[in-house]
């Protein structure tokens, strides 16, 4: 095995830089004022087979700080085009990031190391290029808290407080995260080329994508529609496992929907405390276009999009390509239906498959939804109520109208019966697809004002860590409750 020499403490590995011209601007991050080393992820950089001393070593910062490039790399920013709440915006792009390289990881795959909030780029458009510190903590919550969760997602691998200020709304520290991806291809990356009838980009950028995203199709003779059908199965069970945990994403346009099926861009993201479909965070999300409820239906409209860019690729014949879209996106509603059922059987205890658990579960969450209670302690204190009747009380605590739930409670006892298992064994089960913690938005604004108002980090330390074990009771930490009416805080803002 080679050994890393001090200037390589990211043995950078680029595939990106070897595409045309026309899909990145070469261009080094803009150094900052003073970097300080705010976070970094022990178990990400493990992961990736980073050394930890010489990731917090001068060197190490200057390289997560975007003030040294190290000469083994060359940064780029990535164009991508995009549906922005539904209108086509033709030229966007990496206007606050650099890809600052790849790198393979221990498991043999490859990974992007993208510098977020690092300076402009020629696809910066009236933007400043940077990032306050706040939305960058929250990022690294969230997008750790998700992967903990055991949903596809970029991480975050550190964050840099820049020593400089950035102009919002008001005036606020700045910050650098490195986020780490399986790539930055979006649909929007797509469309960029595609709006410019630029049909030979396409084939490029979609040949690059298989081989690195989905590989096993390359040979295929057929291989642009199982992209295409690849592409659509993990966005139906991506969106179907934000549904079951509550994650409302806020901005999904085409632009922050990779093809390789992670969620991307914690912007205005947030977890659902009350079980209410309409649920809308996202300040600038007037018409609710992206609300919980919403989300499989916007990812299929983004699929759609996705497909036409390749739709020449499938068939050079528009009317046969046409067909086979259409039939397969016509699959999407049945395999985000079978993602979703099969995990929110699972979160009821529901091992086996049988025919009544769909009214069951539909009812559960009808009573839910009518009585206004929390999505996440509602399965979760169920999924306890079989321990003991101490817990079973406490379930049945947060219900003002004892009677939809006592009649939907013997039902499911009765259902459980049917499982070939024991109570034990199935609330055990039940509490390891049941999280206890999640990143509730008063939490996460709580934790990130004390960060950036009093440089009081205690609180997203705790949050980060008890998010690592989601599933799992710790005595010293309250931060498992939904917010009291005055904590609530209902609002998410893009924080660009
Ligand atoms: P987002 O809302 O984060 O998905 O970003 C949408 C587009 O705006 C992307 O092309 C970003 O690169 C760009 N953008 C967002 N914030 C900034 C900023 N502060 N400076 C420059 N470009 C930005
Ligand atoms: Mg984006």
């Amino acid at each position: 095995m080679k050994k890393k020499t001090k200037s390589q403490i990211f043995k950078f590995d680029n595939t990106y830089v070897s595409l045309p011209k026309n899909f990145y601007q070469k261009i080094n991050p803009v150094p900052v004022k003073k970097p300080t080393l705010i976070k970094l992820n022990h178990e990400l950089l493990n992961f990736l087979d980073l050394d930890e001393n010489s990731l917090k070593s001068n060197l190490g910062i200057s390289i997560l700080s975007g003030n040294k490039v190290p000469s083994n790399t060359t940064p780029l920013a990535m164009v991508y085009a995009g549906h922005q709440f539904g209108n086509f915006v033709k030229q966007l792009g990496d206007g606050r990031a650099v890809l600052l390289g790849e790198i393979i990881a221990k498991n043999g795959q490859r990974y992007d190391i993208q510098l977020k909030g690092s300076g402009q780029t020629s696809f910066s458009r009236q933007g400043d290029g940077r990032s306050p510190l706040g939305p960058v903590i929250r990022e690294y919550i969230i997008s750790e808290a998700m992967h903990y969760l055991g949903i596809p997602t970029t991480r975050s691998l550190s964050i840099i407080s820049t020593g400089e200020f950035v102009k919002r709304e008001r005036i606020e520290p700045g910050g650098i995260l490195a986020r780490v991806s399986s790539s930055h291809i979006r649909i929007g990356t797509f469309e960029f080329f595609s709006a410019k009838k630029d049909l030979v980009s396409v084939k490029k950028l979609s040949d690059y994508s298989i081989k690195r995203h989905f590989a096993e199709i390359w040979s295929s003779k057929n291989r642009y529609k199982l992209f295409l059908d690849k592409v659509i199965e993990c966005q139906a069970k991506l969106v179907a496992q934000w549904m079951n945990v509550g994650f409302i994403h806020g901005v999904m346009n085409t632009d922050n929907t990779c093809i390789s099926g992670q969620t991307i861009d914690y912007g205005p993201c947030a977890f659902m405390n009350k079980f209410d479909p309409n649920t809308v965070y996202s300040f600038i999300d007037t018409y609710g276009r992206y609300s919980y409820g919403n989300q499989p239906k916007i990812m299929l409209w983004n699929l759609s999009k996705f497909a036409e860019c390749i739709s020449f690729l499938i068939n050079q014949n528009e009317e046969k390509a046409n067909k086979i879209i259409l039939n397969s996106l016509s699959t999407f509603p049945q395999l985000f239906e079978k993602f979703w059922i099969k995990a929110i059987s699972e979160k009821l205890g529901f091992f086996l498959s049988l025919k009544e658990d769909r009214k069951l579960i539909e009812k559960f969450l009808e009573i839910m939804f009518k009585q206004k209670i929390d999505f996440t302690l509602t399965f979760r204190t169920l999924s306890e109520s079989i321990e003991n009747e101490k817990k079973k009380i406490k379930f049945f605590s947060s219900f003002k109208n004892k009677k939809p739930i006592t009649t939907w409670y013997n039902d499911w006892i009765k259902r459980l019966n049917k499982e070939n298992s024991s109570k034990e064994k199935i609330s055990k089960k039940m509490q390891n697809k049941n999280p206890l913690f999640i990143p509730r938005n008063h939490l996460v604004e709580k934790a990130i004002n004390n960060a950036v108002e009093k440089g009081d980090f205690s609180m997203t330390n705790d949050l980060i860590k008890v998010l690592k074990k989601p599933f799992e009771y710790k005595e010293n930490f309250n931060l498992s409750e939904p917010p009291k009416p005055n904590q609530d805080i209902k609002n998410t803002f893009c924080g660009t």
